[in-house]
């Protein structure tokens, strides 16, 4: 195996430092230039932040059954050009991953294609169909490992399947992740409800339905003492529910997607589906109110609820349109510019929010430690001071569904190692 010098990289954000990596570990940090190693390939980090690689907590892999809309292959491609070295792959897949065998699949995939460590994420009720639930202790056991599970696309709206799931994951550290979504609530809703769906004419999405299953699920969670993890929270009133459910010392995570930091609910005037998602962009104050919570904690995580979508799903009218939004390649740089650029998380924040927490969040060992000697080299090295325009052509992603197209994002992702090897050098895929 190589080695590899990281000359003058500012572990995050902190002062230029030589980092050696060598037979995939961390093996020395020295004062910048002044490390040196026999045959060791040099890497230019001047001036380039080295933070953990990132962990996302949600993403639509969408093999097996959508390989028209993305693959192990080319979404792990995308996460790792993101500077992620490992994602949790939702399971609304078809076969739906809600068996061992479903779930060892897509991990061999993801081993196959050697982008990033994916984690497969276990249906909690077969099918998606939340009537009856998974074989969780089979999937928990088999070669995945899985510890997450959601029927993310669906919400688990039954409270009895949904206290069930919380106690069987009890056994093996595991967690439910909730699609919250009130489904009675929500029926043929297309974008937040609020003055501008009467406007427009579109079915309202109201931040309430939301709001009720995460209050009865953290209550649940509590009552079982068990583990909850609340997907992609799009609200002010989500956060206060959060905010009180963690002051009462609850075992309950939530995360906040990169598209819900920056873009409001004004954008459907555009009727572009490009901006039609679930939950959906809510109003510039759940903005402000998801930004705080991100900064003070009350969020555990960024992640991406990556979900491609092929031409045909998604380049038609809006209210035919799949819902979802590309995340993994412009995540980090999103980030930036919602929390670092305005001064709301350092980069030792962005670390603790994209790396740390959601992989101690999926039970995932040897992601998301500190960039110190002894440590696995997952490193993303990052330019901030670059800016580059967003092509969605340009995109490893099978499809081309980003929000950002035409952007301007500060940020590139110059490498990413997995266990000391680049998966991506000099901003390209190794
Ligand atoms: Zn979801």
């Amino acid at each position: 195996m190589s080695t590899y010098v990281l000359k003058g990289a500012r572990i995050l954000g902190a002062a230029a430092s030589d980092v050696l990596v060598e037979d995939g570990v961390i093996v020395a940090i020295g004062p910048a230039g002044a490390t040196s190693r026999a045959g060791a390939e040099v890497v230019d980090a001047d001036g380039l932040v080295a933070l953990p690689g990132l962990v996302d907590l949600h993403t639509h892999l969408r093999e097996p059954g959508r390989e028209d809309a993305e693959t192990v292959e080319t979404g792990t491609a995308a996460a790792a050009l993101g500077g992620f070295t490992a994602v949790h792959a939702m399971a609304n897949t078809d076969p739906v991953a809600d068996t061992a065998g479903v779930v060892e699949q897509v991990w061999r995939l993801g081993r196959e294609a050697g982008h990033c460590d994916v984690r497969p994420v276990g249906a909690v009720t077969v099918g998606l169909a939340g009537t009856q639930l998974a074989e969780l202790g089979a999937m928990a056991d088999s070669a995945a490992r899985v510890r997450v599970f959601s029927d993310d696309g669906n919400c688990v709206s039954d409270a009895v399947m949904m206290r069930r799931a919380l106690e069987y994951v009890k056994a093996f550290g595991g967690v439910v992740a909730q699609h919250a979504q009130e489904p009675r609530l929500t029926e043929g809703a297309q974008m937040n409800e609020g003055e501008l769906s009467g406007v427009l004419g579109l079915q309202g999405w109201p931040a309430v339905a939301e709001e009720a299953i995460i209050a009865r699920d953290v209550l649940l969670a509590a009552h079982v003492g068990s583990r909850l993890h609340v997907c992609h929270v799009s609200s002010a009133g989500s956060v206060d529910i959060l905010r009180w459910a963690k002051s009462k010392g609850w075992a309950v995570t939530a995360e906040v997607t990169p598209h819900h930091l920056l873009l409001t609910d004004d954008l459907a005037t555009t009727y572009d589906p490009v901006y039609k998602v679930n939950p959906p962009l809510r109003t510039a104050d759940d903005v402000t109110a998801l930004r705080e919570a991100l900064a003070d904690g009350t969020i555990d995580a960024v992640a991406t609820d990556h979900a491609p979508h092929s031409h045909e799903d998604k380049d038609c009218e809006w209210a035919a349109a799949a819902m979802g939004m590309l995340g993994l390649e412009t995540a980090l740089s999103v980030v930036q510019e919602a929390m670092v650029e305005t001064g709301l998380l350092d980069w030792a924040g962005v670390a603790d929010r994209m790396s740390t927490r959601p992989a101690r969040i999926g039970s995932l060992e040897a992601h998301g430690t500190a960039l110190e000697v002894g440590a696995v080299a997952n490193i993303v090295l990052v330019d901030p001071s670059a800016r580059r325009v967003v092509d969605p052509f340009a995109l490893a992603s099978r499809s081309r569904n980003t929000p950002f197209a035409g952007r301007t994002l500060p940020g590139v992702v110059v490498a990413t190692f997995l266990r000391g090897r680049p998966t991506v050098l000099d901003g390209k895929l190794q």
